[in-house]
C-alpha cells in the first residue's frame, strides 16, 4: 500500500536529478522545455521548492508531474517510475482501487487545454522528410495510402532532431492530440506530446468505416496499428503500458454495443501485452484473442515477416 508518506518521499526527490534520468540537459538549473519547441534553455528548475516551470509555455509542477508530462504516465505509473528509479521500495501490487480513484477525482495535470488551432495546419498538407520516408515505407513497409489516412507527417526541430508527427482525431475528426516520435534511432526523448494533448485511443475516425458484425482489432500502440491497416485490418490502438482511464473504457463499451462489433487483438509477447489483453477483456468479454507466432513480439514483426 502507497502511502502519503511515500508520495512525500517521491515528491522530494532532487527534481534536477529526476530531469536528469529522464534524459533531459540540466545545466545551471536550466534545460530546453521538452513542453514547447524549446531553443534556448526557458525549463528552470527551483530547488528550493524542488519545482520546474517554463516561462515561455508555463509547464510546471513537482517532480511527479515533470515525469507524468515527459512520460506521458499515470499518476500511478509515475510513482512507479520514480520509485524504481530512485531505489526506494513501495509495494505496488497492493495498491487499492481506492488509491487510484482518488487519485482519478482529484486534478494533477494543471496543465492547459490542447491548443488544436496550433497545430491543426501541420496536417492539412503532410509533408514526410526522408527520415521519415525511410522509417514508414523502408523499415515498416507501411502501406501508402495507410500513411495518408493517418496524415502522419514531420519536421525538424531547431537541433535538427527529425521528428515524425502522429494526429490523434476524435471520431468526428476533430484533432485532439499529437504524438511526436523521434526518428533517431535510439534518440532520447523517444516520444513527446504537446502540452494537454490527448492521445488516448488511436485512430478513432476508423470507427465511422465500420459495419455492423465487422471486426475491429485493438493494437498497442500507433505503430502495430498502422501494420494492422497495411495489413487490411480495421483498428484503433491503445497507448502502450498505459492504464485504461474510465473514460476509454466507456468508449469501448459502448462502440461494443451500439455498433454490435467484433473485437479481435495479438497481445504483445510480453508482460505488458498480456495486461492490456487481461484489462481489454475484462471490458469487452467477447475480445478474440491471435497468438503471435513464436520469435514476434507484436504485430509490426508478424506484418514485416509476412511481406
Ligand atoms: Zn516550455
Amino acid at each position: 500500500m502507497i502511502s502519503k508518506f511515500d508520495i512525500q518521499k517521491l515528491q522530494d526527490l532532487p527534481i534536477e536529478q529526476v530531469a536528469g534520468a529522464l534524459g533531459l540537459h540540466v545545466s545551471h538549473h536550466k534545460a530546453l522545455c521538452p513542453f514547447h519547441n524549446d531553443s534556448n534553455p526557458s525549463l528552470t528548475f527551483h530547488r528550493g521548492k524542488n519545482r520546474y516551470r517554463c516561462f515561455v509555455c508555463d509547464a510546471h509542477g513537482g517532480v511527479i508531474d515533470l515525469v507524468m508530462r515527459y512520460e506521458h504516465k499515470t499518476f500511478l505509473e509515475a510513482c512507479k517510475w520514480l520509485s524504481d528509479s530512485s531505489g526506494s521500495i513501495i509495494d505496488f501490487d497492493k495498491f487499492s482501487n481506492q488509491f487510484s480513484s482518488d487519485f482519478e477525482r482529484s486534478d494533477h495535470s494543471q496543465s492547459k487545454p490542447f491548443d488544436a488551432s496550433r497545430y491543426a495546419r501541420f496536417f492539412e498538407r503532410p509533408l514526410l522528410n526522408d527520415e521519415a520516408k525511410r522509417f514508414l515505407f523502408e523499415e515498416r513497409k507501411l502501406n501508402a495510402r495507410v500513411v495518408q489516412w493517418c496524415r502522419l507527417t514531420s519536421w525538424k526541430d531547431k537541433q535538427g532532431v527529425p521528428w515524425l508527427q502522429t494526429p490523434y482525431y476524435d471520431r468526428e475528426g476533430k484533432l485532439i492530440g499529437i504524438q511526436n516520435r523521434n526518428l533517431i534511432k535510439g534518440g532520447s526523448p523517444r516520444f513527446r506530446f504537446p502540452q494537454g494533448a490527448s492521445c488516448s485511443i488511436y485512430n478513432l475516425p476508423v470507427l465511422n468505416l465500420l459495419k455492423p458484425g465487422e471486426t475491429l482489432f485493438i493494437a498497442e500502440g500507433c505503430s502495430d496499428c498502422w501494420s494492422l491497416l497495411s495489413a487490411g485490418h480495421k483498428a484503433i490502438a491503445i497507448p502502450s503500458a498505459t492504464l485504461l482511464t474510465k473514460k476509454d473504457k466507456d468508449l469501448l463499451l459502448s462502440l461494443s454495443s451500439s455498433l454490435s462489433l467484433h473485437f479481435a487483438m495479438y497481445p504483445d509477447q510480453d508482460e505488458p501485452g498480456e495486461r492490456l489483453f487481461l484489462q481489454l477483456r475484462e471490458v469487452l468479454p467477447s475480445l478474440v484473442r491471435y497468438q503471435l507466432p513464436e520469435g514476434c513480439k507484436d504485430f509490426s514483426d508478424l506484418y514485416l515477416l509476412k511481406r
